[in-house]
């Protein structure tokens, strides 16, 4: 969803957003009970997962005297075993969908080391152009929305016609 900001080979370098350590194990996607019937019919039957609300959470190996967790749907040659079917929040990273008071917000995650080196007047734009889509997403899949963090730029405010902006 957002090639024009983020290349497959760029991803395919860098995989951290698939990383994940103890402290931020709160980023990890949120799957959707349809996706997670999916993942167990069509891509990995011995995947686990952890209930959050009335969606899940994959379940991830901690690897060995580090505090690291490589997503379990993650090869190291090939990348997401997903493909196209990848989680929502996985589908718009580095962008999230937060809660800031009342109000939902489309943020910047300030750890991706390619989007966070474009021009902030393009990572806006293609937020913008998705906004109607990640709110919508988001209002039907409230357990999909993150509390806000201070050191997450706000690219855009819910509005009524999801077109307000701030920097
Ligand atoms: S589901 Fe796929 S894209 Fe998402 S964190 Fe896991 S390996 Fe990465």
């Amino acid at each position: 969803m957002l090639s024009k900001i983020l290349s497959k080979d760029e991803c395919a370098k860098c995989k951290l957003c698939c990383t994940f350590d103890s402290y931020d194990l709160w980023e990890t996607p949120c799957i959707t009970p349809s996706l997670a019937s999916k993942i167990l019919q069509e891509y990995a039957p011995e995947q686990q997962f952890v209930k959050k609300g009335e969606h899940f959470l994959l379940k991830m190996k901690k690897e060995k005297d580090v505090d690291l967790y490589y997503c379990s749907l993650l090869d190291s040659d090939k990348g997401c075993i997903l493909g196209d079917d990848k989680p929502f929040d996985c589908k718009i990273w580095p962008l999230r969908v937060m809660a800031l008071n009342d109000t939902k917000v489309i943020t910047l995650s300030p750890v991706c080391p390619v989007v966070t080196k474009k021009p902030i007047g393009e990572i806006m734009e293609v937020a913008r152009e998705l906004s109607e889509q990640i709110f919508k997403y988001a209002d039907e899949n409230p357990e999909a929305v993150k509390p806000y963090l201070a050191d997450y730029p706000i690219l855009v405010v819910e509005s009524s016609k999801y077109k307000e902006t701030l920097i």
